[in-house]
């Protein structure tokens, strides 16, 4: 594999000569942290820089969900679940991190249906589910609605900010930017499949490769998108088939459709992008969060702001790197974020802080 590895630096380096300055995002958190841990960056040519994308679930999620979630999980009657990268994402001077220490019922969970046991185990209480993520683990979700339905449950719902990759790609790269290709998120892929990428090949005009996480297969990828530039070629290609098929997961497809609909979406950094939210379908309505809530929540403000200096949302655009954030590794560390990039283990900051900056 060393040997592979060294070909294909050889072959960049190689391509990259004849190209000038060239930009490629990496769409997806994972990606990010795979970079940052098998040291990609330092194996191509100076001329060849990667930046990060809207590619973190928690990273994206705007701060007036951020305070929604804290507001319904400091009720008395809830038991609140997440996954354990939310916690510490921060809403001013608090964060689920700061309730779960004053003795708020916060309970982490690996899988969305976790909440379905947990309901169970208290039915006395209301459980909300905290549902992020994109197509990746939205389908969890809505096995979790339908689970929930089946079984007649009272006291389950779901504060849904799930979000859905392509628009968000389209929203920030339409009408130009500095990215000369893209290197496409192969989680999402596994669900959407890889002719769901084929429009930033169409109509945004630039290659892009669905890559896996290993170092060869990043490498691969980067080497592809590299030839393409160098051809003058504008096509997705798949370089993850041993996950990802053309027409995706149909069963897990199936399962999105049957749940949710398509809204606008608020995504931060982005801010608003039509048609890129998940909203839970009017016939499982009764476990929407938000309805079972909408009194509560209707007096939710933002306002919180980002913590002075902090620059997630030029990274989630692509327009900066976490090591030029003055907090960087001093005031922000994972132990005490100022912002979701470090709160997050997807999050960009957190991966160069993890891997070395
Ligand atoms: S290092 Fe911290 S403060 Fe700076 S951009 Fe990242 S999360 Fe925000």
């Amino acid at each position: 594999m060393k040997t592979e590895l060294e070909a294909m630096k050889k072959n960049i380096a190689g391509l990259a000569e004849s190209l000038g300055q060239v930009t490629i995002m990496e769409v997806c958190g994972t990606h990010t942290a795979s970079i940052r841990k098998y040291a990609i960056r330092e194996l191509l040519p100076g001329n060849v820089k990667l930046v990060s994308g809207p590619g973190c679930p928690v990273c994206v999620t705007p701060e007036q969900d951020i305070a929604a979630a804290i507001t319904l999980a400091e009720r008395e009657e809830v038991v609140f679940a997440c996954f354990g990268d939310m916690m510490r994402v921060p809403w001013g001077e608090r964060s689920l991190y700061s309730l779960y220490e004053r003795g708020k019922d916060i309970r982490i969970v690996t899988s969305p249906l976790d909440a379905l046991r947990i309901a169970r185990e208290h039915p006395g209480r209301e459980v909300v589910y905290f549902g992020i993520g994109f197509e990746t683990t939205a389908p969890l979700t809505a096995a979790l609605i339908e689970a929930a339905d089946e079984c007649g449950m009272e006291n389950l719902s779901v504060f849904c900010a799930h979000k859905t990759i392509p628009p968000a790609i389209m929203q920030l790269l339409k009408g130009g930017s500095s990215i000369a290709a893209l290197l496409c998120p192969g989680h999402v892929a596994t669900i959407i499949g890889a002719q769901a990428f084929a429009f930033v090949a169409d109509e945004l005009k630039l290659p892009a490769a669905v890559a896996g996480f290993e170092a060869y297969e990043i490498m691969a990828a980067l080497l592809c998108l590299l030839q393409m530039l160098h051809r003058g070629e504008r096509k997705c290609v798949n370089m993850y088939p041993r996950a990802v098929t053309e027409q995706g997961n149909r069963v897990a497809l199936a399962l999105l459709d049957q749940v949710f609909e398509p809204c606008d979406a608020i995504w931060r950094g982005l801010g608003e992008i039509e048609g890129s939210g998940l909203r839970i379908k009017e016939r499982y309505r009764k476990f929407d969060a938000a309805c079972k809530f909408k009194t509560v929540l209707g007096g939710v403000v933002d306002g919180a702001g980002e913590a002075p200096g902090c620059i997630c949302a030029r990274i989630l655009r692509g327009q900066s790197i976490p090591t030029d954030c003055p907090h960087f590794g001093g005031a922000c560390q994972p132990e005490r974020p100022l912002g979701p990039c470090m709160a997050s283990s997807e999050g960009s900051c957190a991966a160069y802080y993890r891997y070395g900056g």
